[in-house]
């Protein structure tokens, strides 16, 4: 077995397949994808209907799509995934309102979008528990991002930014 690095559920379906003893048994297929297709830049749209979204229904938003994980697999199971992942990351952006949640100093820079940028960073590993929970997502400037991931002090870095992010979920 070789590690080639993190993955998430996408989905699952079920198999009928036989085991050992030749006798048929019901499979739990999981569907999963490299987490790395999660920690994408947050990417921002504005809602179809252009009218504003409050925060807590974002949150609420959020939190109902991490919990679920969907009975679905292939394609479907990767776009309620990629569903799951855009509600996640557009409550942490409205969240950060335009400020990198680790070292408090504004996104570097506007997207082509208008919005400012500032990448989703999930502290803690994906295995620990929900993939999504917006509770252990954090928006961050890709500075802080890269250095959470390869500086000396990333762990530290890391347990502030999990103290930050608690913070302002007791809040709402
Ligand atoms: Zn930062």
């Amino acid at each position: 077995m070789r590690y080639l690095g993190q993955f998430e559920c996408a989905g699952y379906s079920f198999e009928t397949a036989p085991d050992r003893e030749g006798n048929q048994r019901q499979a739990i297929v999981f569907e999963l994808v490299p987490a790395s297709t999660v920690d994408e830049p947050i990417a921002a749209e504005a809602p179809k209907d252009g009218t504003e979204i409050d925060l807590s229904t974002l949150r609420q938003r959020a939190l109902d799509a991490a919990q679920s994980t969907p009975q679905a697999a292939g394609t479907e199971a990767r776009r309620s995934l990629y569903r799951r992942s855009d509600a996640v990351r557009r409550y942490v952006l409205a969240r950060a309102a335009g400020v990198c949640e680790s070292c408090n100093q504004p996104a570097p820079f506007i997207t082509l979008r208008g919005e400012p940028y500032l990448e989703p960073h999930h502290t803690r590993r994906l295995s620990d528990g929900g993939p999504d929970d917006p509770r252990f997502v954090g928006a961050i400037c890709p500075s802080c991002h890269r250095e959470i991931h390869h500086g000396v002090h990333g762990q530290s870095k890391n347990d502030a930014l999990i103290e930050t992010i608690q913070r302002k979920e007791t809040r709402t």
